[in-house]
């Protein structure tokens, strides 16, 4: 089923389509009231949930709304029908870097500028619990000034999905671009791996194709779990000796964003200078954040409007019955809420709240605490883990999965007394009515209906 042109939800006008994913088809379109281009993306909700994909899609969304950087594809705002679930996005004028590459390497200086965008928007992710785990250049779109931004959080995944040992476990990823740890399919570090991936990236930057490749996939996971793979003439020293480094098929010695960044490729100055003002460009930091910076900004003008963000629909979404976006939140094992306080606050709230519930306390990580019953239940000791995320400065959202321990007596406990103990710092429970709905409705029910009924 085709989208037609057309207006969607009474906003956007939608226009030509942009590209094309394994669920989703990417529009152009314009806000009509402000006249900001966008991208929408259009996912077929049944075909999603015919695989099963449906809380990776519910994990793209929450990582896009929480990671805000100049390097990422930025989520204005989600929205969605009985049928689809729609993301507006930033749209990244450019297109993809892909294409770029299919017309061979690029100069050192395009590879080295590409390359510092990309390790600081991954970096960034990385130092809030975000993965992206798909990094390769058709996820790696440009906007009209050249930069970089990341796309696709589709297989994304936060700390959370993480097991007791601190490693992800979900095979996933483009093979070609793929850790070796991925592929023997033991837990790995989703930092690691996406270290590796930044390396094929460097790597296909400078050398026009790509390091592991053979048309047989055994022998092509061979190559990748030896990182076998020759550096062409042209890709200067320092760079390969860096390439190197990130292309170590253990993930324990390989080398470190922070290390990355220390390097002498990436730290090299490689922007030319012209004659007349060499002293204005020498004087500078030579990063990529100047022109990033005011693009920020002009952005950051343009969607002041939209007050909510992702997290608020999220935190929204049952109640507000975005047609079933997140079906079961009932019964789900994990429960949110948004909240207005400090970050100190509320951690000192939760710790405060599960010592009156004689549930001991543990920090497990920045950000991460974890409450354990002294008693024995049904099935063991219960375990709830809380993880607070700054969704801007302004807005914290705390989320509680149950971590060990009988799924009835966790949701006990949760309603029964968590969420009256925290009743005064939560802005938004998931599920439930906002204040700020009545007054100011995201979309109007009616009109949802109307666009249901058009899309069927
Ligand atoms: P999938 O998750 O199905 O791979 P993507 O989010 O990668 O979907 O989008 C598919 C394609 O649509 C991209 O490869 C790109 O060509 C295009 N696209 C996606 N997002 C944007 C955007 N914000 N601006 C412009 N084009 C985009
Ligand atoms: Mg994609």
């Amino acid at each position: 089923m085709d989208y037609k042109s057309g207006v969607l939800m009474q906003r956007y006008e939608v226009g030509r389509l942009l590209g094309q994913g394994t669920f989703a088809k990417v529009y152009y379109a314009r806000n009509i009231t402000s006249g900001q281009s966008v991208a929408i993306k259009m996912i077929d909700k049944e075909k999603v949930l015919r695989v099963g994909l449906m809380d990776q899609i519910k994990r793209e969304i929450s990582v896009m709304g929480m990671v805000r950087h100049p390097n990422i594809v930025y989520l204005y705002e989600v929205m969605a029908t009985k049928t689809k679930v729609y993301f507006i996005m930033e749209h990244a004028k450019g297109g993809e870097l892909f294409d770029k590459l299919t017309k061979g390497r690029l100069k050192e200086e395009v590879a080295q500028k590409y390359f510092r965008q990309l390790v600081s928007a991954v970096d960034f992710c990385h130092s809030r619990g975000v993965y992206h785990r798909d990094l390769k250049p058709e996820n790696l779109l440009l906007d009209d000034a050249e930069n970089l931004k990341v796309t696709d959080f589709g297989l994304s995944a936060l700390a959370d999905c993480k097991r007791q040992d601190g490693l992800l476990h979900t095979t996933c990823g483009t093979p070609a671009y793929v850790a070796p740890e991925i592929i023997s399919r033991k837990g790995y570090d989703g930092a690691k791996a996406d270290i590796w991936s930044c390396g094929v990236i460097l790597y296909v930057l400078l050398a026009g194709f790509l390091p592991f490749h053979d048309s047989n996939l055994m022998e092509m996971y061979r190559k990748i779990g030896k990182a076998e793979y020759k550096c062409p003439s042209w890709v200067p020293k320092d760079a390969k000796r860096l390439i190197g480094k990130i292309l170590d098929p253990n993930p324990d010695t390989r080398i470190t964003m922070a290390k990355i960044k220390e390097s002498s490729w990436f730290r090299k100055d490689l922007t030319p200078k012209p004659e007349s003002d060499s002293k204005k460009v020498s004087d500078g930091d030579p990063g990529p954040s100047r022109s990033n910076t005011a693009n920020e900004e002009s952005r950051q003008e343009l969607i002041k409007p939209a007050e909510l963000n992702a997290f608020d629909i999220i935190s929204l979404s049952c109640g507000f019955d975005l047609s079933g976006l997140f079906e079961d939140c009932s019964h789900k094992k994990e429960a949110r809420f948004t909240s207005r306080e400090s970050a100190s606050t509320i951690i000192s709230r939760l710790m405060e709240t599960a010592k009156s519930l004689r549930l001991k306390v543990r920090r497990m990580d920045k950000g991460l605490l974890n409450f354990e019953g002294t008693l024995e239940g049904k099935k063991g000791v219960l375990s709830i883990d809380a993880e607070i995320f700054e969704v801007n400065p302004t807005l914290y959202l705390v989320e509680m999965r149950k971590a060990n321990g009988d799924t009835e007596e966790y949701q006990k406990v949760l309603e029964e007394d968590i969420k009256p103990a925290l009743k005064d710092i939560i802005w938004a429970w998931q599920g439930e009515q906002h204040p700020k709905q009545q007054q100011q409705p995201l979309f109007e029910q009616q009109s949802l209906q109307n666009q249901q009924q058009s899309l069927q």
